[in-house]
């Protein structure tokens, strides 16, 4: 495993099950060469998890995932190599956490009018240490106290994007994301690019195009639940637009339980994601 990376993984200083230090641990594991931390609009696990990692001998990329709006859905942007202290990158994140807040709330009424029984305080009980509170919180409240099975079964009947109980929250333009993540002397990489179910392949292609403008570096090529056909469309991205290729589990420790970090999905283990796109990476940035 050493000569693999995965470079998509979320701590639990957002919605992962790992503190950064664990994950470090864990990378060292499962023989990792190279490993990045994505967590969602948030940098502070990065200091923590870049010691781990250096302790243990391999290479900690700084990385944060940013959703942007994108038509009535979200469009991901994974930033790598990123400077987690840089002022521009937090003034966005710091403004999408505090809007998170605000939709927070508003959905905690909105259910409540539901006859959902959740308050504010058990939101906050629930997310213990975690910088970043939103949906899966509220759906392990919801099915603690018994009114759904399953995280699947609360999002298909309730908080799922435009069902009954959601409420949509403040994300910025893609644009303003990449630009964000380039003030901090990162990489913009297009997470997940065929993670959008009944998207004809015309119009993920139109869409990078659009991102390309906006000065896009990469797209993940390598996703946990990609087939083989969506790498390949992907890998035709990069070669047609000269883009960077980047690729992670998308491991999120427990809350994603079929996901092996570095390997992907549990029962096919099939990621194994080349070094070299870190090499080609670091080339793009002369570091
Ligand atoms: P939020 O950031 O609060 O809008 O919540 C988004 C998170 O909710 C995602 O990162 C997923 O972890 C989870 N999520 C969104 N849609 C679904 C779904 N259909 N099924 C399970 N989890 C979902
Ligand atoms: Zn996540
Ligand atoms: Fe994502
Ligand atoms: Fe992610």
């Amino acid at each position: 495993m050493n000569k693999y990376i995965d470079l998509h993984t979320h701590s639990s200083v957002s919605d992962g099950t790992f503190s950064p230090t664990e994950l470090a641990n864990e990378a060292k594991r499962v023989g990792l060469r190279a490993i990045a931390l994505t967590d969602h609009d948030t940098t502070d696990g990065i200091a923590d998890f870049t010691k781990t990692c250096e302790k243990n001998g391999i290479e900690g990329i700084p990385g944060v995932e940013i959703s942007t709006s994108w038509y009535s859905s979200s469009l991901h942007i994974v930033g790598l190599f990123i400077d987690p202290d840089n002022g521009v990158l937090n003034k966005l994140l710091s403004e999408i956490r505090e809007n998170r807040d605000l939709r927070n709330r508003k959905m905690v009424s909105k259910l409540n009018k539901l006859d959902y029984r959740i308050t504010l305080e058990e939101l906050i009980e629930e997310s213990g240490d975690e910088k970043v509170i939103g949906r899966p919180h509220f759906a392990a409240i919801l099915i603690r106290k018994g009114y759904f099975e399953t995280p699947s079964e609360v999002f298909n009947e309730l908080l799922g994007d435009r069902k009954k109980g959601f409420v949509p929250r403040y994300l910025p333009m893609p644009g303003v994301g990449i630009s964000a993540i380039h003030a901090a002397g990162g990489l913009a990489i297009w997470a997940h690019p065929y993670s959008m179910q009944n998207v004809p392949c015309s119009v993920t292609r139109k869409t990078c195009k659009t991102l390309i403008k906006h000065k896009l570096d990469g797209i993940e090529c390598y996703y946990t639940s990609f087939s083989d056909k969506d790498r390949e469309n992907a890998m035709t991205m990069v070669r047609d637009y000269n883009l960077l290729v980047s690729g992670g589990s998308d491991f999120h420790g427990k809350n994603t339980p079929d996901v092996v970090l570095g390997l992907g999905n549990k029962k096919f283990e099939t990621l194994r994601i080349p070094y070299s796109l870190v090499e080609n990476m670091k080339r793009k940035l002369q570091i």
